[in-house]
């Protein structure tokens, strides 16, 4: 089996990233497999070489070893222009401004963007020459459900053009997506298992229509919680306290695995703990579901 992880390189690595990282790696070398690292760096504003350097040397001092690193995102354009090519006969421009697309479309369901109408769908050469500017690109989705059957949420299902609508897979900058990045470079590699955080379980069903577009197979996916900062906020790097710089200087890497594991329910206590030990005694039964409070000198 082939797993990934797969991190954007915007700032320094946190508990949040970490807690992915160890779930992502853990099941690689108990099942024997190999671990793939990826830089996702579409967002070349946010992101840097700088970064992505020292979030290889955060996974190496906590022991996070991968066996081949793929190429970042940023050099990958032909491969997703060769796949959007595929997909033409199924992607129509579209022209809208984001406030028009605040105000007339519904919310996805699951998490808060919104379900396009499919306005644009329907214009002429003329009507589409008539704007006089590049367009974003979306595919068109058929009234399908997708099923996830998730290693650790369970059932997840999203009818396409009910709760996503058609989505865009190339802004109008010409910059590709991150949905359709993600499944070429996971099927390039032959990824088998994605473990990531929570938050892109909603996005799963796109990428798993995606794939059968492309003539992939879908990996098996595993959503892991989130760690939850003091206000219920998803942990980020606005959590100094929680990031590695800080972190690093108090705490050996034994320690910070030892935190990490109690949290996602693989160990009794907090103490620190070797890779060695949390290898032998992995399983994703003992992962827990729900979102983790992490604040407070107890945790
Ligand atoms: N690059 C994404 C992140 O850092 C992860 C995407 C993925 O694992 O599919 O949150």
């Amino acid at each position: 089996m082939t797993g990934r992880f797969a991190p954007t390189p915007s700032g320094r690595m946190h508990m949040g990233n970490l807690f992915s990282a160890l779930l992502a790696w853990l099941s690689v070398r108990r099942q024997g497999g190999e671990l793939i690292l990826r830089m996702e760096d579409l967002d070349t504003q946010r992101t840097s070489a700088a970064y992505a350097s020292q979030l290889r040397r955060d996974l190496s001092w906590l022991g996070l070893a991968w066996d081949r690193e793929t190429p970042p995102q940023s050099q990958r354009t032909a491969a997703y222009q060769a796949a959007f090519a595929r997909l033409a006969p199924l992607t129509y421009p579209c022209y809208c401004t984001r406030s028009q697309l605040h105000s007339v479309n519904a919310p996805h369901a699951a998490d808060g963007s919104y379900v396009y109408d499919g306005r644009c769908r329907n214009l002429t050469p003329a009507q589409q020459a008539a704007f006089g500017r590049a367009p974003a690109w979306r595919l068109a989705v058929p009234d399908t459900t997708i099923e996830v059957m998730d290693g650790v949420q369970g059932l997840y299902r999203e009818n396409l053009r009910r709760d996503c609508g058609d989505f865009i897979i190339r802004r109008a900058d010409g910059v590709f997506v991150y949905q359709l990045a993600v499944v070429v470079d996971d099927g390039e590699a032959g990824v088998t298992e994605v473990v990531r955080g929570r938050d892109l379980l909603s996005s799963t069903p796109r990428q798993m229509y995606l794939q059968t577009l492309l003539g992939l197979p879908h990996p098996k996916y595993y959503h892991v919680p989130m760690l939850l900062s003091g206000d219920g906020r998803r942990l980020s790097k606005r959590d100094g306290d929680m990031g590695l710089e800080t972190l690093a200087r108090r705490m050996s890497p034994q320690a910070v695995l030892g935190r990490l594991a109690w949290w996602a329910g693989l160990v009794e206590t907090p103490a620190p703990v070797d890779l060695d030990t949390l290898v032998a005694t992995f399983s994703w039964e003992k992962v827990r579901k729900t979102d983790i409070p992490v604040t407070g000198e107890g945790n």
